[in-house]
């Protein structure tokens, strides 16, 4: 499917905006592949579905009969015999897409982690006429690398951490830029992603160890040894603004999720409205974030990602991609966002104005991984039995199935259970109810966490930092609960 100019939503009958697929007809694509596994495939299955777009899963044979395999209306393995690895699998440019051309999709979406922000498979993808769902590669490029991508966000009026925006070469730059900045310091990867590469240091005692470790980290899981440095600032929020660009130069946003419950600078639990953010701060924020966007003339989902301290906001990254989180979102705006995804790469418009997005109520997420808490260690196997909690306003994102076997290689989490109620109190006691129902035995999972945090006051207070969860689990590790 080519894309011309920008298409107006197509009206049915009544003149309502179309939403079946008889109404998108050919204006639609006809075949997505998606790009990866999981809760998130199941999720861009799920609304292809609705669309009427026929879907193709990809899988290696360890994931043969996972819940995405068996959801699609094709499949193909594009695992090397016998071998999980991503690496040869759902990271191998050239397997996926040979699976596009062996069964005609004329589009990728690519999902979260994985290919999803590699510009050059984004670039491969569309030279051989065949959609990527999410931005250009040079947008991809260009948030790819956070130095950059902070050079660019600052030229287009966004604030950002305060830092050292070129690459340290030697030791001798890194101390000299240090001493510059003032400790405390964070050391990070350019390439940085998933909160590894990051370094923090408190002094010139442990700088040169710290640059030394972070390079190496650096290295080690993006193959890229870049890095640089900022102002620590361990009493911020993490607050992130969700965007959308038609890449002609229109953008709108969709308010903040508050990401602050953090392990390991990985976040846990994400809620919106932020406790800490009233409707002038996120109406000024979001503008500034969608204007900056436009500007770009970005296409498609986008995260900005900002440190909050003191009344202020800090830039410090751009996630090109559909988030891990994005259900909070969908949740108060009772909108699609994968639909939302799939619009503006067939070439729509934007499907609302700004001022027409209304947000209701709160709406929680806590991440359900397959790990022993407290010492968060990865627990797969086979689950016996798995009930997933409901009623009313209750989403359970989860591929996961009775006789299901969670394999060891790929990332731990299991599933999401989003919660949305009239406000936050609300939204914590069906967290609460929900957690209860939630059955994925005999993997221990993130669940007994949650149940402990959510009853802790000083989480119900909306008060803490992103450092606070570290501490708190430091405590809670101490009580003999679980
Ligand atoms: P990644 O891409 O690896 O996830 P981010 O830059 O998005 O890395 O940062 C992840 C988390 O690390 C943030 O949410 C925050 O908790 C912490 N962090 C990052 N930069 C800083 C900083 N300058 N000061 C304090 N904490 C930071």
């Amino acid at each position: 499917m080519l894309i011309e100019d920008r298409k107006e939503w197509p009206r049915n009958r009544l003149g309502r905006k179309a939403r079946t697929p008889r109404e998108y007809g050919s204006t639609m694509f006809d075949k997505v592949l998606i790009a990866n596994r999981g809760e998130i495939a199941l999720r861009i299955i799920r609304t292809c579905k609705e669309l009427g777009i026929a879907t193709v899963a990809v899988h290696t044979t360890v994931d043969q009969d996972a819940m995405h395999v068996r959801m699609a209306d094709e499949a193909v393995c594009i695992g090397h015999p016998l071998s999980a690895k991503s690496k040869e699998s759902y990271l191998s440019e050239l397997n996926i897409i040979a699976a596009c051309e062996i069964t005609g999709a004329d589009a990728i979406h690519p999902g979260y982690g994985f290919l999803s922000e590699n510009s050059e498979f984004v670039e491969k993808v569309n030279e051989i006429g065949i959609k990527f769902i999410g931005p250009n590669s040079e947008h991809v490029r260009i948030m790819g690398d956070k130095i950059e991508a902070k050079t660019v966000m600052r030229s287009l009026g966004v604030p950002c951490v305060p830092g050292v925006e070129e690459g340290l070469d030697s030791f001798d730059d890194v101390r000299n830029a240090a001493l510059t900045l003032g400790f405390p310091l964070i050391i990070k990867a350019a390439a940085g992603g998933g909160g590894r590469g990051m370094r923090l240091t408190n002094g010139l005692d442990d700088l040169e160890g710290a640059y030394e470790r972070s390079r190496y980290e650096a290295q080690l899981s993006f193959g890229n040894d870049k890095v640089y440095l900022e102002r620590f600032l361990g009493n911020g929020r993490h607050i992130e603004i969700q965007v959308f660009g038609d890449g002609r130069g229109n953008a709108i946003h969709f308010g903040e999720r508050d990401c602050t419950i953090q392990r390991r600078h990985q976040k846990l639990l994400e809620e919106t409205p932020s406790p800490v953010i009233d409707r002038q701060t996120r109406q000024s924020i979001g503008e500034t974030c969608s204007r900056a966007i436009a500007q770009l003339g970005y296409e498609g989902a986008g995260t900005i990602e900002f440190l909050y301290q003191q009344g202020q906001f800090y830039f410090i990254e751009m996630n090109t991609r559909l988030q891990v989180e994005h259900p909070v979102t969908e949740a108060v705006f009772g909108i699609d966002l994968v639909e939302e995804q799939l619009r503006i790469a067939a070439g729509y418009s934007l499907s609302h104005r700004q001022e027409d997005l209304v947000s209701s109520g709160h709406a929680i997420e806590a991440r359900i991984n397959a790990e022993s808490v407290p010492g968060f260690i990865p627990c797969p196997g086979q689950v016996d039995l798995f009930h997933s909690p409901g009623g009313l306003g209750v989403r359970m994102d989860s591929a996961l199935y009775n006789g299901y076997t969670i394999p060891p290689h790929y990332d731990s989490l299991v599933g999401k259970l989003v919660v949305h109620a009239a406000n936050r109190d609300a939204a914590i006691a069906r967290l609460d109810r929900a957690l209860a129902e939630l059955i994925v035995h005999p993997i221990a999972t993130t669940v007994p966490l949650f149940q402990h945090l959510i009853a802790d006051p000083r989480f119900r207070s909306g008060d803490y930092d992103i450092q606070w969860l570290e501490s708190w689990i430091g405590d809670f590790n101490g009580t003999e609960v679980l």
